[in-house]
């Protein structure tokens, strides 16, 4: 499975840094963006990662789309809080799982993390 996200390269969009499972959300996530911005022009999205089974998107804007920073974070904050419930591997629903060294990550009970594993 293979994601297509060149509807939004206007964002120059940094390789996905986190689970296949959370593909649908970042685009919706991208898609709420996109339709806050309308277009503006400015906004770049400079990371999308796992950190502590959540989400995590970051952004710079630039001129036009600088006066929409709060509604982006704030779609941004609404993704970052459903990741917590949908399994970064596979989409299912999940719930946080503490991994090997107390790293924490977000699965469904079929890709639970087993005791001593890290995946
Ligand atoms: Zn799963």
């Amino acid at each position: 499975m293979r994601s297509d996200f060149s509807a939004f390269a206007r964002f120059k969009l940094p390789p996905l840094e986190c689970g296949l499972g959370w593909h649908p959300l970042i685009r919706k996530t991208l898609s709420r963006i996109a339709a806050v911005v309308g277009d503006a022009s400015g906004l770049e999205i400079t990371q999308v990662r796992q950190k502590y089974a959540r989400l995590v998107i970051d952004f710079e804007t630039r001129g036009d789309a600088a006066r929409f920073e709060n509604a982006i974070a704030a779609v941004i904050a609404d993704a970052e809080e459903r990741s917590g419930t949908i399994c970064e591997q596979c989409g299912k629903r999940g719930k946080e799982h503490k991994a090997a060294l107390e790293y924490l990550v977000t699965r469904c009970a079929a890709h639970a993390p087993r005791r001593g594993k890290t995946t």
